[in-house]
């Protein structure tokens, strides 16, 4: 069973190797070209990427594997009464905490107040692999604790807990990449994995394609309530991209940002 040491690790090592892999993806085969200097986007994209792990560290106090681990030495939660196999068992957590990632960001467009706060991610006026590293702080401490909880009530194998963290460690890069796969090998992925291409649609300008593909690691659960959309209606290159009513100068501060949710006048619903 991985040690309460390790659990971070989970995360940060599959974080910094697909950070160093992505980056020299996205600089030597880029799709878009961004509006706005490279530097000062990067600079704000982890300025909001720090507020949101220190929010989570001041309020919530602990990781998903941690609360697995807590749990799973408790002797509660469901999954340990089910008499399945633990390769039914990784699967039935994989597929669940994915779904619940889904569902969490369905909610955060469907509900106005918490679209406020998924708003700084979409306000990247630029698309690359640290806008996948984006969120206000009040989005990580929502989405993270209500994650936290479904995994005590759950009380799913630790392992597999953090498989998926180390899985949404990388896609949280990968989906935002600043590049597509070639051709046939994006045909192949895209059926059981979510690519560049497939998220890049939800972070169209255009309001119907940003309620598209809301799935972080698998597409099945758009596919399967049509939410699922294969392309944007203009080309991937020059697409408008971003919240069509911020200027270029709002949405790279980080005042702008971290006031956006309490706008006035809010922008548009959801
Ligand atoms: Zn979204």
């Amino acid at each position: 069973m991985p040690e309460a040491s390790h659990a971070a690790w989970w995360y940060w090592g599959p974080f910094l190797a697909a950070f160093a892999v992505i980056g020299f993806w996205e600089t030597f085969a880029p799709l878009r070209a961004s509006p706005v200097s490279t530097p000062r986007r990067w600079l704000l994209n982890a300025l909001l990427m720090a507020s949101t792990n220190a929010a989570q560290v001041i309020v919530l106090r602990s990781s998903p594997g941690l609360v697995a681990l807590a749990v799973s030495s408790s002797g509660l939660g469901l999954m340990p009464k089910l008499p399945w196999p633990p390769a039914a068992l990784w699967l039935l957590t994989i597929l669940a905490l994915d779904f619940i990632r889904y569902a969490q960001h369905w909610l955060m467009h469907r509900v106005g107040l918490l679209w406020r706060i998924h708003q700084v991610h979409h306000a990247d006026p630029h698309y690359d692999m640290t806008t996948g590293l984006r969120f206000h702080p009040l989005e990580s401490v929502l989405v993270n604790g209500s994650y936290l909880a479904a995994i005590a009530l759950l009380a799913p194998p630790v392992a597999a807990v953090l498989a998926v963290e180390a899985a949404a460690a990388v896609q949280a890069l990968f989906a935002h990449a600043n590049a597509d796969l070639p051709a046939p090998l994006e045909r192949w992925v895209r059926r059981v994995w979510v690519t560049p291409t497939l998220h890049r649609v939800h972070h169209s300008a255009d309001r119907c394609e940003q309620n598209r593909n809301f799935g972080m690691l698998f597409p099945i659960w758009d596919r399967l309530l049509g939410t699922y959309l294969a392309a944007p209606s203009l080309p991937a290159r020059t697409m408008p991209i971003g919240l069509a009513e911020l200027s270029l100068t709002q949405s790279s501060s980080l005042l702008a940002m971290l006031t956006l949710p309490v706008r006035r006048p809010p922008l548009r619903r959801p």
